[in-house]
């Protein structure tokens, strides 16, 4: 692995400064330990030229205070603190789009952030759960319907920049509908018709990956909804967990 300079400490801000919870070093440690555990760990850090062309194509990097480069650098030089407070702040400013896959060192900043993001959930850190507190009606609406935004949310005042005509369809989107081809999108409060079966199916994928455990670490009580839910339907489905 390449050795660089040490990070300048202008990048530390106090964590009663940022808004989170400081750790004891040994549990900053531990986090650290479990990104590194992670089985695509070594595939996506080899070292860091420090030659900034994943900042350069970075769109994050445009907007943000946020940088790909430091995320490979942090974790390079094993700097502990520095990546316990990018998991509680910078990994929340990155798309996810990969363009700085084009690394010529052959890293994956954007992998390293994704193996970031799914520690910081599982272990219920405050960045995690202030950044998804927005999603919670959006992962209920998956996980209880099979389907994301549905027709009847389209309303003009909820979506007021996608025109008059949003208006329009909604006013008639019972017909809109039903002029669909395929039978299963003539629905109106889910995206398309979704079978009992396949929603436990879906729930049991949910279950078995631990996707519902990281629901816990994040918001419990839209996992015990969520939990009570789908005890009905697998109970209707004959399946016992
Ligand atoms: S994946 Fe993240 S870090 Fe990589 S270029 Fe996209 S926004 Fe930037
Ligand atoms: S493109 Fe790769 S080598 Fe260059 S600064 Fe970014 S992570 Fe480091």
């Amino acid at each position: 692995m390449t050795v660089t300079q040490p990070m300048p400490s202008v990048y530390f801000k106090s964590p009663d400064v940022a808004g989170y919870p400081d750790v004891p070093f040994e549990e900053k440690q531990r986090l650290f330990d479990e990104v590194k555990s992670d089985i695509r760990y070594k595939d996506y850090l080899y070292g860091c030229y420090e030659c900034g062309i994943c900042v350069a194509a970075c769109p994050s990097a445009r907007f943000y205070d946020f940088s790909p480069r430091r995320i490979a650098q942090a974790s390079a030089r094993e700097d502990v603190e520095l990546v316990y407070q990018q998991m509680q702040e910078d990994i929340w400013e990155c798309s996810q789009c990969f363009s700085c896959l084009r690394c010529p060192r052959g890293n994956n900043p954007g992998g390293i952030i994704t193996i970031m993001r799914e520690v910081a959930v599982n272990n219920g850190l405050a960045s995690a759960k202030e950044a998804l507190a927005g999603y919670s009606r959006i992962i209920y609406k998956i996980m209880s319907t099979g389907t994301q935004v549905s027709p009847d949310m389209l309303q003009r005042d909820a979506f007021p920049d996608w025109g008059p005509e949003t208006g329009d369809v909604s006013e008639n989107l019972d017909l809109w509908r039903r002029a669909l081809p395929s039978e299963t999108l003539h629905t109106t409060s889910t995206g398309w018709e979704v079978s009992e079966r396949t929603l436990v199916e879906l729930y049991l994928i949910w279950l078995t990956t631990g996707a519902l455990d990281m629901i816990a670490e994040i918001d419990r009580s839209l996992h015990s909804i969520l939990s009570e839910l789908m005890e009905e339907l697998l109970e209707d489905e004959g399946i016992e967990i």
